[in-house]
């Protein structure tokens, strides 16, 4: 079933498949072999506008709805789920700011990330700390003028190359934000590979010794770095997340559909086994159902609709791990092909599994979303509902 779409956004999700099919999907296992995104296709995505798509055009962004972020996330993760998570984490420090920078921080990066002469990325996760992010162990102390920081983060995306990090640590007690170039003394970075997916997403590992950094470095105020400034980056990227999982599922039943079309067992093509249909059922139905929720946390991200938080979070929950199932099973279809690298299904696999634990994994977003529900549909009396 397509989405039902207006004509400008048809004619953007047409442009950015385009795209995808022309210079990405053919690529994309070269990249994962190689563990690297070339720096030419990183350019591309930048001259295309799409590394400040909806960031404010009075900072040089292109001012598009969150509806089209979704459908460009959707297309380039159908094709590379790795170069879906570098629009993922730029966007996140981009958003951050807009959200929580000061005017002068904005003036400053907003630019820069939005024409791509700078990439961006999101740094709160530690070797110790994951789920819970207001624990994160990263200290920064006050010193003079500015601050002072010490510690490590891990799982890094686009780690290796970004020029920006957004930093979470605590200062005296209160968790806060930063923005620390990667050419700062007492920066240190440290590739991570062999990751089970999206695995040309240039991870790192990041060590802070005694890096001094100065005072408008801080974004948001003292105390708000995890609650506000990483509560703002993570609702984008749970969007542009879910996002790539509708493209990920979408991925999986073109392959599956032409090789069920193909390959021969018993006689027949495959695609003539109930118990095979069953499988490309299951996977044409839950990319709908996906598709449908991110588009509806889309529409109501535009309307600036508070509702929009808890719908990325379903979006979130039900595009990855519908995309996890629609992988499984398209390795499954694919038999002994789908286990080798000769087919991309063994790479959507991976990606989506990795879809599963990032941005808040599928137990927070249980969490999260159960919380929504009790609020939501507390004190409906029985007649009423
Ligand atoms: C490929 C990849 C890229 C990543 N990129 C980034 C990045 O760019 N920036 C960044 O900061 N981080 C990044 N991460 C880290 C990611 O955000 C964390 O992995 C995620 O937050 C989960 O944390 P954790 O791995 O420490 O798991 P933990 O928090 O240790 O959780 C382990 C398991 O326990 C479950 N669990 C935890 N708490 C609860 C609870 N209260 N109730 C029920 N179950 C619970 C989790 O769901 C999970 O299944 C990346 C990770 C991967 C794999």
């Amino acid at each position: 079933m397509k989405p039902h779409l207006s004509p400008e956004q048809e004619e953007a999700r047409a442009s950015f498949r385009a795209f995808v099919d022309e210079e990405i999907a053919s690529r994309a296992d070269e990249w994962h072999r190689q563990e690297r995104t070339p720096p030419e296709i990183v350019r591309r995505l930048a001259e295309r506008g799409y590394l400040g798509w909806t960031l404010p055009t009075g900072f040089g962004g292109g001012g598009r709805h969150m509806l089209t972020l979704g459908l460009l996330a959707g297309e380039v993760g159908r094709g590379c789920s790795s170069l879906r998570s570098l629009i993922t984490v730029h966007s996140m420090v981009g958003h951050a700011i807009a959200r929580w920078g000061s005017r002068a921080q904005q003036a400053a990066w907003l630019p820069l990330l939005a024409s791509g002469a700078k990439i961006a990325a999101f740094a709160l996760s530690e070797p110790g700390v994951g789920s819970d992010a207001q624990s994160v162990e990263t200290r920064a102390r006050l010193d003079g003028d500015g601050y002072v920081l010490d510690g490590q983060k891990k799982w890094i995306t686009y780690g290796q190359v970004a020029d920006v990090f957004l930093v979470f640590a605590q200062c005296e007690g209160a968790p806060c934000a930063f923005l620390v170039e990667r050419n700062r003394p007492g920066v240190t970075i440290e590739p991570i590979t062999g990751l089970i997916g999206i695995k040309a997403s240039e991870t790192a590992a990041i060590r802070f010794t005694d890096c001094r950094i100065p005072a408008d470095a801080l974004v948001g105020r003292r105390g708000l770095g995890v609650s506000h400034v990483a509560a703002a980056a993570l609702d984008s990227g749970r969007y542009t997340v879910a996002w790539g999982c509708v493209g990920v599922l979408e991925a999986c039943l073109e392959a599956c559909v032409a090789y069920t079309s193909e390959r021969m067992q018993f006689g027949v093509p495959l695609k003539q086994h109930q118990l095979v249909r069953r499988m490309i059922t299951d996977m044409a139905t839950e990319l709908s159902a996906a598709r449908l929720l991110c588009l509806e946390a889309g529409r109501l991200r535009d309307a600036k609709d508070p509702a929009a938080i808890a719908a990325t979070s379903m979006a979130k929950y039900f595009a990855s791990t519908a995309a996890a199932r629609a992988a499984s099973n398209a390795v499954q279809i694919h038999g002994a092909n789908g286990c080798s690298s000769e087919y991309p299904v063994q790479r959507y696999l991976g990606d989506a599994k990795v879809t599963e634990i990032i941005e808040g994994s599928s137990q927070i977003q249980q969490i999260t979303i159960a919380e929504y529900a009790y609020q939501e549909y507390r004190g409906i009396p029985r007649n009423a509902r």
